[in-house]
């Protein structure tokens, strides 16, 4: 083993992806792999989660398998890892990374919009979190979990509307230190990171007009990319992090620093 291997290979470690079948989480399920870790994608999006699936499997010597799951519903979050666990003998890593924005002006939100957005980004990260983390209890496991929260957690994005994503991102950096402080004891680590902008499906559907109002905002003067946010998570999952728990990584292209 080199000794980069040592401080950043995932060889042997089963990793569940949520939000893997594109955009973010897909990039970093790929070069988890890269770096040894066998890949479970959770994601609505079934016939994109299984090509990821098989892309990544075609391209590395993991094992990979893909669930349909969506994290709002605690019932079909707990089966789905256990069938994951009992498909690949076992778990480590959760990348807890689904999420949805949708930009309303406060005064014309609805209650549905709102709950949608608590739901997939609160709801749905605690009850991944809190099932993963009671499946590796269960079985005397340590393991690791990052969180995808957003620079949206510590500063208010402009020009578009979107407090409810806002927060509940600010919820999941919370939520991500109080899960560490309650599992340190049992050997999970708990971390989140913040992405600055980054060009995704969820940004390009995004109006024009603000993305270029997000460009003279970038002290970087552009978005990032899903590969940028990738070596950061690898770190977090690694061993090299064994003292890193209850983190938050921003990666932002200095954005919050101003
Ligand atoms: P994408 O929309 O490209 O990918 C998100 C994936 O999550 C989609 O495949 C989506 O499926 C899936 N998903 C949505 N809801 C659920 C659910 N209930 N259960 C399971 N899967 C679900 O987004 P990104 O890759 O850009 O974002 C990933 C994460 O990063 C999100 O949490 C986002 O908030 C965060 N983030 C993104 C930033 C960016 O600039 N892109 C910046 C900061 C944070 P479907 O398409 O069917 O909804």
């Amino acid at each position: 083993m080199t000794h980069l291997e040592k401080l950043f290979g995932l060889q042997g470690k089963v990793a569940i992806v949520t939000g893997g079948a594109r955009g973010i989480g897909k990039c970093a399920a790929e070069n988890m792999a890269a770096v040894g870790a066998d890949i479970v994608i959770f994601d609505l999006l079934e016939e994109a989660a299984a090509q990821t699936a098989r892309e990544i499997a075609d391209k590395y010597p993991v094992r990979t398998a893909s669930f349909y799951c969506d994290v709002t519903k605690p019932e079909q979050v707990r089966e789905r890892i256990a069938a994951a666990a009992d498909k690949m003998g076992t778990l480590d890593l959760l990348l807890n990374n689904a999420g949805i924005c949708i930009q309303t002006p406060v005064e014309d939100v609805l209650p549905d919009e709102w709950l949608k957005v608590i739901d997939v980004n609160l709801n749905g990260i605690f009850y991944m979190a809190q099932q993963f983390g009671k499946w590796l209890i269960t079985h005397n496991r340590g393991g690791a979990i990052v969180n995808t929260a957003s620079m949206s957690a510590s500063i208010i994005n402009t020009p578009q509307p979107q407090a409810s994503y806002n927060a509940t991102k600010a919820a999941v950096k919370h939520l991500t230190k109080s899960l560490a402080v309650e599992w340190v004891s049992k050997g999970i680590r708990v971390n989140s990171i913040s992405p600055g902008y980054i060009w995704t499906d969820l940004t390009a559907a995004i109006r024009e007009d603000y993305r270029n109002a997000w460009l003279a905002q970038i002290p970087m003067r552009r978005m990032g990319t899903p590969q940028e946010l990738a070596g950061a998570i690898i770190y977090l999952f690694s061993d090299s992090a064994a003292y890193t728990t209850g983190c938050d990584v921003i990666i932002d292209g200095c954005f919050t620093v101003v």
